[in-house]
């Protein structure tokens, strides 16, 4: 699956990174969540998703 991340929407809670740390990162400067990876298979992915308090997160099958 493709993912992708609203940087100008994310608060920087950094739940994505404590779910799914392979995929989500921090960028600490910036004070929002980073994307290590833009695709993935990891099942994590969308719970990290689920997580996000402010549904920053984009998720895109088969791609
Ligand atoms: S869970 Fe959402 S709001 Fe929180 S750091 Fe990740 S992308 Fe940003």
């Amino acid at each position: 699956m493709r993912i992708s991340l609203n940087r100008d929407e994310c608060i920087g809670c950094g739940l994505c990174s404590q779910v799914c740390p392979d995929v989500f990162g921090a960028d600490t400067a910036a004070g929002v969540a980073k994307l290590l990876r833009e695709e993935s298979d990891d099942p994590r992915v969308k719970d990290a998703k689920d997580s996000c308090p402010v549904g920053c997160i984009r998720v895109e099958q088969g791609v």
